[in-house]
Formats: C-alpha cells, sequence, structure tokens
C-alpha cells in the first residue's frame, strides 16, 4: 500500500437551494479516497462505520480500487450521521446534525497491508485518533499531510500541536490558519505556522483558490469559476485527496512538486461541487482530469511586461 488514509466514512444529509438528499455515503475519508484514486491505485482507507452502513457504499469505494480492509464494520453500533443545509450564495452553511455514533470511541485498527505505506493523509478527526495512526504504523511514511479545524484548534489545541509538530503538509483554510496562528494576516500566519512544523502550508480559500507556502515561497493556485456550484460538500477533502494521490503517484516531494499538487486539488475540488455528495467523483476518467487541468493552466496564464 503506498497511501494510507484516514477519514470519517459517514452517512450525510444535505440540503442547498438546488435540491435535498436523504442519507447519502459522505464522510472525509470518502472523499479523499475517491478523489486520490484517479491518481494512484494503491490506497487504502482507515475508518469505522456500523451494522447500518449499506454493503453497496463500501462496494462504490472498492470499485475505485480503494482498499476497504482498514474500515471497521461494528455490527450494533450506528454510523456517523451528518447534516448541513447551504444558504443561497452556497459559501456558508448550518451544520444541523452531528451525531458521532461509532466515531465516538474510535479505535483505529491498521491491517498488516497498510504497514509501510510511504504517504499518510489523516483527514479530520481528532488529533488524538490522528497520533494513534501515526503510533501504530511501524514505520514513518515519507510525507504526512494533515488537515483539521476550528473545533479540534480550540477543543483540543496541545495534541493538535503535536500532531502539528509531526506534520509535513497541512491543509487548512483561512480562517483555520488565522486562528491557530492568532493573526490576522495570511502571510504573517502561514510563517508562524510553518514554525509549528510542517515544511509546507496550504491555505483553502473556497472559491477563491488556494495559497500554498514553504521554503521561503508563496504560490497562489485559482479556483475555476463554475457557473452552476451544486454541492459544496467534501470540497476541502477532495482537495486534499487530489494533492496526496498526485504527490503519491509521483513519489517525490518538492516544491515545484507541491504547485502542481495542489492544482491537481483544486481540479477535483472543482469536479466535487458540480453534483450531490460523492456522485461526481465516481464518473470521472484520466481524460476529463486532463481537460480540467488544461483549463486551470490558461486560467492563470500571462504574459511578461
Ligand atoms: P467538508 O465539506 O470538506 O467540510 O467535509 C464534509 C464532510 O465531513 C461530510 O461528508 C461529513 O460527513 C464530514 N464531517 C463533518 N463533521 C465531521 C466531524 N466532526 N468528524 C469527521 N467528519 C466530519
Amino acid at each position: 500500500m503506498r497511501l494510507v488514509i484516514v477519514g470519517s466514512v459517514a452517512f450525510d444529509a444535505i440540503e442547498t437551494p438546488f435540491g435535498k438528499t436523504d442519507k447519502i455515503i459522505g464522510g472525509a475519508g470518502s472523499y479523499i479516497a475517491l478523489a486520490a484514486s484517479y491518481f494512484t491505485d494503491s490506497l487504502g482507507l482507515i475508518s469505522v462505520v456500523g451494522g447500518d452502513f449499506p454493503e453497496e457504499y463500501i462496494q462504490l469505494l472498492k470499485n475505485r480500487k480503494i482498499n476497504t480492509d482498514g474500515i471497521e464494520i461494528r455490527k450494533n453500533e450506528k454510523s456517523f450521521f451528518w447534516s448541513g443545509k447551504y444558504h443561497e450564495d452556497m459559501n456558508t452553511r448550518d451544520t444541523l446534525i452531528t451525531e458521532l455514533n461509532v466515531l465516538e470511541n474510535f479505535e483505529p485498527k491498521i491491517p498488516s497491508a497498510y504497514q509501510g505505506a510511504d504517504f499518510l493523509m489523516l483527514g479530520n478527526l481528532s488529533p488524538e485518533v490522528q497520533l494513534k495512526v501515526l503510533e501504530g504504523l511501524e514505520k514513518r511514511p515519507k510525507i504526512i499531510a494533515l488537515d483539521t479545524m476550528n473545533f479540534w484548534i480550540n477543543g483540543s489545541p496541545e495534541n493538535l500541536h503535536k500532531i502539528i509538530k509531526k506534520t509535513d503538509i497541512l491543509i487548512i483554510n483561512d480562517e483555520e490558519a488565522r486562528m491557530l496562528a492568532n493573526e490576522n494576516s495570511l502571510v504573517k500566519a502561514a510563517s508562524i505556522i510553518l514554525k509549528k512544523g510542517p515544511k509546507y502550508l496550504v491555505v483553502k480559500k473556497g472559491e477563491h483558490g488556494a495559497l500554498l507556502f514553504g521554503e521561503g515561497k508563496i504560490f497562489s493556485a485559482p479556483a475555476l469559476p463554475l457557473e452552476t456550484v451544486f454541492d459544496p460538500t467534501g470540497a476541502g477533502d477532495s482537495f486534499a485527496g487530489g494533492m496526496i494521490g498526485y504527490l503519491t503517484q509521483k513519489n517525490s516531494f518538492s516544491f515545484e512538486l507541491m504547485k502542481t499538487a495542489v492544482i491537481a486539488g483544486s481540479v477535483m475540488a472543482s469536479f466535487d461541487v458540480e453534483k450531490f455528495g460523492t456522485e461526481k467523483l465516481t464518473e470521472l476518467n484520466e481524460k476529463r482530469i486532463h481537460e480540467r487541468f488544461d483549463n486551470f493552466i490558461s486560467l492563470s496564464q500571462f504574459n511578461k511586461l
């Protein structure tokens, strides 16, 4: 296994101005793994679901060649359930329901086939769980990428700092970066955060693209201006999945590669929002991904003065 991903596999119920879904497959882990699966077929997912989780949803992941041996099924418990409602502008949402259920006492189990992985993506979960995964790996992966959120920045700062220290790439949004650094200027916030351990910091700015910081350099990636955004759920996770999937494929790590990885993330996020839930991430192919890469290149290429 080259890439190991840890993250929630869940039921989501989503409401946007375009419509409403019942419980469909969601979870940060699902989005990350599906997005990454277009760049590598050597990837495994560590998570936990309840006995209520349909086999067809696990099959949907398997169809993308994602190894699901790391998804524990707790027969007598219920799966994690999240429900959100987007506002008219599609940039902000209210979380309506968060039922942790199986996630409450999640003890990540690492299948032996996952040992030795060079790439690790720690999706947004408690820093305690993220640390446990790291401790459970016999060999430190070459690249460790981490996602987190304001809930953990405020609620679990000590363990969060422990895991950030061990991380190579931190992927967070602008609000989280400001909160983590206690600094409003993103550029200043980035240098404060980079002193905490990571080699690179990626700051997601939603429909305004993303910034990459590291090695004293900054790279700015646009977001694709889309006519219609149907459902932004999982955009951040698809971004992370595209990035880490691309780095796994290249099996390397440098500022130049990170720039392309950020575009790979932006490409996958731009696809994700075009349909409800994970649907779009199950129907892509290499040709469409390459075409969208080209869109990103032409969107931001210009001549010298
Ligand atoms: P995003 O839109 O990138 O913030 O990710 C949304 C996904 O995160 C949904 O599919 C949810 O199931 C999942 N999610 C929401 N809250 C949590 C949480 N507290 N822990 C783990 N996953 C979560």
